[in-house]
């Protein structure tokens, strides 16, 4: 009798050691750098070891269409659904209360397409809930208990087991869903930096434009202008500079208006663009007044630049809302020496000429070297 009692208690003794080393196996695997999907595989290998089972598989429900899948499971199961309702699983999964059922032939809930498709012959079957916090969400089943049926021991090492996976599924989705949050926070902070970009390009360019006519306003003529000089200085390099003036402007303001004016000075500007090279740097120099500076090119060159210049405008009849207007430029030009250091002698240079060409009468071009 003692030594029955005895056998009885070593072979609980020996079942509850394995429990345990299954336990510390999982929770061992669950620290190691396993996919979470290898990890479940793993987890329902061992429970079937251990619970003596043909199989164990883990299903988790299809958030669209509240069907269960099949994710860790003997092969041909994977991917297998039991439809949203239907089955023990989804009895477990809806009530939270496992379920433990040894002759499956007579049980009514008992979903038979799984056994059909994948043909693997069902007997047993003990369904456990994966819980989070009160939450199910998904089963660990068992199927076919070797040699017996499925005791109150076995549903309470599964639940071991699912308390455990529970803790994994819900580790991976965390991880996943902090790692899809970084990296849509990393996709806005990427975008934020090309739209400043954009927008400190968009400032870099606003800040030597001229609003009215779209050409370099003063700041942008000089600092281009600057350039320009160190490196015709530099290399020896020919560089020469227009300022025109249009001529008797004030006349045009007082008979049709400031924005009449304004619409002359943006026709002006986008004429002359038009006539230089691509090289050439065109800026609003003052109110009425514009600077050409052109690399490369020599005094006569220069010349010639502005003598077409001041015949286009002249021939010109410029539309604007009061009707068509003509008007005439005064121009001078510069060309860079030894002496000349900064753009600013350049440019004064050819005001000084200017000046010349606007006492000789106008609508003509004077020269200073
Ligand atoms: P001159 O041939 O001697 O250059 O005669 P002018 O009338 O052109 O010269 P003045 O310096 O007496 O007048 C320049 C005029 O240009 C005065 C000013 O009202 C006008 N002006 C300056 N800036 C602007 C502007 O942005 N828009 C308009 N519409 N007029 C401007
Ligand atoms: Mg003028
Ligand atoms: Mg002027």
């Amino acid at each position: 009798m003692g030594s029955r009692i005895d056998t009885e208690n070593t072979f609980i003794l020996s079942e509850k050691i394995a429990a345990l080393e299954t336990i510390h196996r999982i929770s061992l695997a669950m620290s190691s750098k396993l996919e979470i999907d290898e990890l479940l595989q793993f987890v329902v290998d061992e429970a079937a070891d251990l619970l003596s089972t043909s199989s164990c598989s883990i299903l988790l429900p299809d958030e669209e269409t509240g069907d269960m899948v099949f994710h860790a499971a003997i092969d041909p199961i994977v991917g297998m659904r039991v439809p949203l309702g239907e089955g023990i699983v989804s009895n477990v999964f809806r009530t939270g209360v496992p379920q433990m059922v040894n002759d499956l032939a007579t049980d009514p809930d008992y979903y038979p397409k799984i056994e059909q498709n994948s043909g693997r012959p069902v007997r047993s079957l003990l369904a456990v809930p994966l819980l989070v916090e009160k939450k199910v969400i998904g089963v660990l089943e068992a199927i076919n208990k070797r040699g017996g049926f499925f005791t109150k021991g076995d549903q309470d090492l599964l639940m071991t087991i699912a308390g455990y996976t529970a803790i994994v599924i819900e580790n991976a989705r965390l991880y996943k869903s902090i790692q899809n949050h970084a990296s849509s926070l990393e996709q806005l902070v990427a975008e934020r930096t090309k739209e400043l970009q954009k927008l400190y390009e968009k400032v870099q360019r606003l800040s030597v434009t001229d609003d009215l006519t779209g050409v370099f306003n003063r700041r942008g003529l000089y600092h281009l202008g600057e350039r320009e000089i160190i490196r015709a200085r530099r290399f020896r390099h020919h560089l020469a500079a227009i300022l025109f003036d249009l001529d008797l402007f004030k006349q045009i303001n007082d008979k049709h208006g400031h924005r009449i004016g304004d619409q002359v000075l943006r026709v002006i500007a986008r004429l002359c663009s038009r006539e230089i090279r691509e090289v050439d740097i065109i800026g609003r120099y003052g109110g009425e007044e514009f600077v050409i500076l052109m690399p490369e090119t020599p005094i006569d060159d220069a010349l010639q630049t502005a003598e077409r210049l001041r015949q286009c405008i002249e021939q010109q009849s410029i539309l604007t809302d009061k009707g068509e207007i003509s008007t005439t430029i005064s121009l001078g030009v510069s060309g860079i020496k030894d002496e000349t250091e900064n753009i600013t002698a350049l440019i004064d240079k050819a005001d000084a000429a200017m000046y010349l060409a606007k006492q000789a009468g106008r609508n003509c071009i004077k020269r200073i070297e």
